[in-house]
This record gives C-alpha cells, sequence and structure tokens, in this order.
C-alpha cells in the first residue's frame, strides 16, 4: 500500500465545512493515501484577534506539508483585516493560480458546449499586492505593482503549461492601451518570452473586449494568461458560462509549496443548508493529487464526478429539469459520486 502523504487541511468558513466534509469522504473512499492534518483559518481566526486569519501554529503543519487543501473563507469587511488568502499566497510563494473549466454539455446546461478553457493569473502582485493607503480622510489610494521577475516567471509558467497539457494557444490579456507601464510590462515580457515557444499560437486582447468575447464564444480560447485582479474576474466569468461558479476548482502554485481550492467564495447565502455542490473544492482535490503524484486516485474521483453528473445526479445550482434527474443535497452528491468510483 503506498504510504500516506500528510497534507494540511482548512475547513473555511460558511459553506466551507459542508464541502470539505463531503469532498474529504470522497477522497477517502477513493483510496487516496493522504494524511490531513487540520489548522484554522478564517472568521473565528480573526474573531480572537488574528489580523491575518490564521493561527501563528499553523504555519508550522504547512511548512511540514507545503499542501494546503482549503475550503473558502469570508473576509472580514472593514480596516485592520488582511485577506488570508493573500497572505497564504504571499508567504508561501503561490505565483502562479490555475483555473481549468471545461463544458460538461449535455450533462451540464450551458450556452457554451465546446468551452474548454484554462485562466492562468498571477497571484502575488498587481492591486492584491498589498500597498493601500488613507491619504485623508476622503482619499484612499491602491497602488498597483507589476515586477519583471513576476512578469516573467507567470508567463513563463504559462507557455511551458501549454507544452505540458497539449495546449495549442495562449492569448494574454492586459489594459497596456491604458496603464502602459505595469499592464504594458506584462505585455511585453509576454512578446519576448513567446519567442522561445514559437510551437504555441500567441495573441494578446485588450481585457474588456477580451472578456466580452470569452464570454459570448468561449470556444476559440484555449489558454488565457492575465493579471492578478482581471484573472480572479474572468475565472468567475468561464466557471459561470460553463454552468456555475460551483463547478470549478484551482491550483496556486509556488516553489516552496501549493495550494488547492474552489474558486468561489463562502456563499454565505447558503451555508448550514446543505445545498452548496461540493465539486469546486472535488476538483481541487483532483489537482492536488495529480500535484502528489496520485494520477490513479485523481483519475478515479474525476471519472466518478463525471459519471454522476452524466446520470443526473446535481445539486442545485446546475438543476435544470431537461438534464437533471434529481436535485441532490450537497453530501446526496458525494453519495452518488462514491458510488461510481
Ligand atoms: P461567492 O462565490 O461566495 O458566492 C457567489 C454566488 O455563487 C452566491 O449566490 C453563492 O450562493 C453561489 N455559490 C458559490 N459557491 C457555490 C457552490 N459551491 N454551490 C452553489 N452555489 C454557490 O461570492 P461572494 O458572495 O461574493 O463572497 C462571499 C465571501 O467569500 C466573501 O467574504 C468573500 O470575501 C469570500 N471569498 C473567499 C474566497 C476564498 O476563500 N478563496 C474567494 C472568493 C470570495
Amino acid at each position: 500500500m503506498q504510504p500516506k502523504v500528510p497534507i494540511t487541511v482548512a475547513t473555511g468558513d460558511g459553506i466551507g465545512p459542508e464541502i470539505m466534509t463531503q469532498t474529504l469522504r470522497v477522497l477517502e473512499a477513493a483510496g487516496a493515501a493522504l494524511e490531513p492534518e487540520f489548522i484554522e483559518v478564517g472568521e473565528q481566526v480573526y474573531r480572537s484577534g488574528y489580523s491575518s486569519g490564521i493561527h501563528p501554529a499553523a504555519w508550522e503543519s504547512l511548512r511540514r506539508t507545503r499542501v494546503l487543501l482549503k475550503a473558502p473563507i469570508t473576509t472580514p469587511l472593514g480596516g485592520g483585516y488582511k485577506s488570508l488568502n493573500v497572505t497564504l499566497r504571499k508567504t508561501l510563494g503561490l505565483y502562479a493560480n490555475v483555473r481549468p473549466t471545461r463544458s460538461l454539455f449535455p450533462a451540464v446546461a450551458t450556452r457554451h458546449p465546446k468551452l474548454d478553457v484554462v485562466i492562468i493569473r498571477e497571484n502575488e502582485e498587481d492591486l492584491y499586492a498589498g500597498i493601500e493607503h488613507q491619504q485623508t480622510p476622503d482619499v484612499v489610494q491602491c497602488l498597483k505593482l507589476v515586477s519583471r521577475p513576476g512578469c516573467e516567471k507567470i508567463v513563463r509558467y504559462a507557455f511551458a503549461y501549454c507544452r505540458q497539457h497539449g495546449r495549442r494557444k495562449l492569448t494574454c490579456m492586459t489594459k497596456d492601451n491604458i496603464m502602459k507601464l505595469t499592464d504594458g510590462l506584462f505585455h511585453r515580457v509576454f512578446q519576448e518570452v513567446g519567442q522561445e515557444y514559437p510551437d504555441i499560437e500567441q495573441e494578446h486582447q485588450i481585457i474588456d473586449i477580451g472578456t466580452a468575447r470569452l464570454a459570448d464564444t468561449p470556444e476559440r480560447y484555449d489558454v488565457v494568461v492575465t493579471l492578478n485582479l482581471y484573472g480572479d474576474i474572468i475565472s468567475d466569468v468561464v466557471a459561470q458560462i460553463a454552468g456555475s461558479v460551483g463547478l470549478a476548482g484551482s491550483a496556486n502554485i509556488g516553489d516552496q509549496g501549493a495550494l488547492f481550492e474552489a474558486i468561489h467564495g463562502s456563499a454565505p447565502d447558503i451555508a448550514g443548508q446543505n445545498v452548496a455542490n461540493p465539486s469546486g473544492l472535488l476538483q481541487a482535490a483532483v489537482l492536488m493529487l495529480v500535484h502528489l503524484g496520485q494520477t490513479e486516485a485523481a483519475a478515479r474521483v474525476h471519472n466518478a464526478w463525471l459519471c454522476a453528473l452524466e446520470d443526473g445526479c446535481h445539486t442545485a445550482d446546475i438543476y435544470h429539469p431537461e438534464t437533471s434527474r434529481a436535485r441532490l443535497s450537497t453530501s446526496e452528491f458525494a453519495d452518488a459520486v462514491i458510488e461510481r468510483l
């Protein structure tokens, strides 16, 4: 038997504990060789006085495992709190945020049956760099930070990803017609690094028209590389037009470790009702298994998940009278996946 690999697990806020419990059930039933170590992050930790949202002891587990499976957390509004997601990404050097989405048509209703897009988002810089100031009581400022090493790292990662995954085209999206220095640098690095990858088709689009085209004809896109904030927004767009934000997972990859999570937030509007779709976190867990080299378990979970969806086992967010056989709760959907392992 394969030795169990320790991973750090954060159950999160809102729907987080519900979707994490079901995801871990599926992983265990699939025979994934994992030893979860639970840490506390999010609302409770913020409330107990840690403005970073993470307990100092949790870093010890992360330093040891270097792999975090994380459910979404609720970021408290107002001053004095730091975004835990941004802190984790920066502390662990998670420079690449990879968000694959594929249409599951006809199992899941969508107007875009040929959608198959990977968004690769720069994860440490841009307006998320955390440089915000109160200048006067009525004026606040947030600085956009873009560095050449940051651009080179993510652009090179995106081209290498295309080669490794047999993807034919990489689209770079920026707003360099307006932000000539910051976005301009990202675009220029894309052109420079692109010369090393003549086998990959390359194009650049201004982010506004690019997003409009992505929402209208996603089938013309393959892999997209972009800055942090744009990537955050367009990956939600792509997941939603494929059926639901609840369907997509993401891998945050860095030199010091990796973090896997659903692309959506803690969905407080449906928390505690056992109705959330656990698919995003389950897909993140599949990416984690591949990262850990447990490809057989990854394939088993992915195939069982696809079979459940194809058999019309759907949670409320993707329920459609023509394609769904049953409107399942979070735990019933996990049961349906486990039955098909
Ligand atoms: P959200 O993604 O939580 O929810 C947006 C909408 O999508 C809601 O209607 C919700 O019910 C629905 N939805 C989301 N996930 C779903 C799922 N798995 N199944 C079914 N429906 C689902 O976005 P929000 O409401 O803007 O944010 C809520 C909180 O989440 C905020 O505090 C925000 O800061 C936080 N957030 C956290 C992360 C993270 O931890 N990585 C990411 C984004 C937002």
